[in-house]
């Protein structure tokens, strides 16, 4: 048993599946940035994928699902060459499902992407936006230089277009910490991140996710090379909160990878903790209806999903 799994049986609780509402598809490794903390370990050069084959598989799964979410994610998810049809395929389906699009800004920007804002408010798209600060200095130092000013032009974009404006485009921001700490209570951040935002640039959102980094890859470098490691795992340990685990992304999320493997979730996918059954499961395998309990695989990563307020891709747990 890992350190996680211990400490769960320690504190008399299980970690096991409820009911799936959310399919979160990471589509690939390729992004236009190669940021500090990214536990996908994406950049410009990554050639994993997601295949048009491989998402009409995915659409022809959902479509028998009754899943009312899909979250999509990567690297940049907007720059597999299939993005726009899969959110398309996926709008098509009766009943309607709602789309999640976790996008970064500086690739709204890109050449050659100049009508993907304009696309995705067509589709009522909701956006995730990654904006770890609200000062130039935090942002360059972790996702790269000249970010920032990218990230501000990006979201007066989509503010231009309706988003965080109009009730259907809700744009919500993700704070993550720029270092070996948690993050501070989600509801202050928020409050400093309106104001600044709204004072300096004329920007305006709907909420601010706070998320934790989670040890595992390049944010693990990171945290190994600056010899931090020990510490910050013993940080998110001193921190576990059992009041998390009720709401954790793994309980209601079914996380899918670019060639269409399974796993209880993002961060597990970058472990390669795909689910079995003797040999490895891919989403056209599994029977949704027929995964309620099914028990979650752990490792000593989770303590990050658990520490303080919690942390998954819908921000604090409690
Ligand atoms: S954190 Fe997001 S934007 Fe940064 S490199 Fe990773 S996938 Fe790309
Ligand atoms: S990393 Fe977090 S979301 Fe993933 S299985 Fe562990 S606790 Fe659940």
């Amino acid at each position: 048993m890992n350190r996680f799994a211990n400490r769960l049986a320690a504190e008399g609780l299980e970690l096991r599946r409820g009911r799936p509402e959310i399919l979160q598809v990471n589509v690939g490794k390729l992004c236009n940035l190669t940021c500090v903390h990214c536990h996908v370990n994406a950049g410009p050069k990554r050639k994993e994928i997601m295949r048009r084959e491989t998402v009409d598989r995915i659409i022809d799964w959902l479509a028998k699902s009754d899943i009312s979410t899909v979250d999509l994610t990567g690297g940049a998810p907007e720059m597999i060459p299939d993005f726009r049809y899969f959110v398309e395929r996926v709008k098509a389906l009766r009943p309607t499902r709602h789309v999640i699009d976790r996008c970064n800004l500086t690739i709204l920007l890109e050449r050659g992407y100049e009508d993907l804002a304009p696309f995705l408010a067509q589709n009522k798209v909701e956006i995730v936006a990654s904006m770890p600060c609200y000062s130039p200095e935090n942002v360059n130092a972790q996702r790269g230089e000249g970010v920032f000013d990218g990230s501000i032009k990006a979201l007066q974009l989509l503010n231009s277009l309706g988003y965080g404006v109009v009730n259907d485009l809700p744009l919500h921001l993700v704070y993550n910490p720029v270092g070996a700490f948690l993050p501070p209570p989600q509801t202050e951040l928020e409050a400093d991140y309106k104001r600044e935002l709204r004072g300096h640039f004329g920007i305006i959102f709907n909420k601010l996710y706070t998320i934790t980094n989670l040890p595992i890859a390049r944010f693990a470098s990171y945290l190994r090379h600056s010899n931090k490691l020990k510490e910050y795992m013993q940080l998110l340990i001193e921190n576990f909160n059992p009041a998390t685990i009720e709401g954790l992304m793994c309980r209601n999320t079914i996380s899918a990878g670019w060639r269409g493997e399974v796993y209880d979730c993002d961060f597990n996918q970058q472990l390669g903790m795909q689910w079995e059954n003797g040999t490895g499961l891919f989403l056209w395998d599994i029977d949704p209806n027929e995964i309620d309990n099914r028990k979650i695989m752990t490792g000593n990563h989770c303590f990050g999903c658990t520490a303080g307020a919690g942390s998954s891709c819908g921000g604090a747990l409690v």
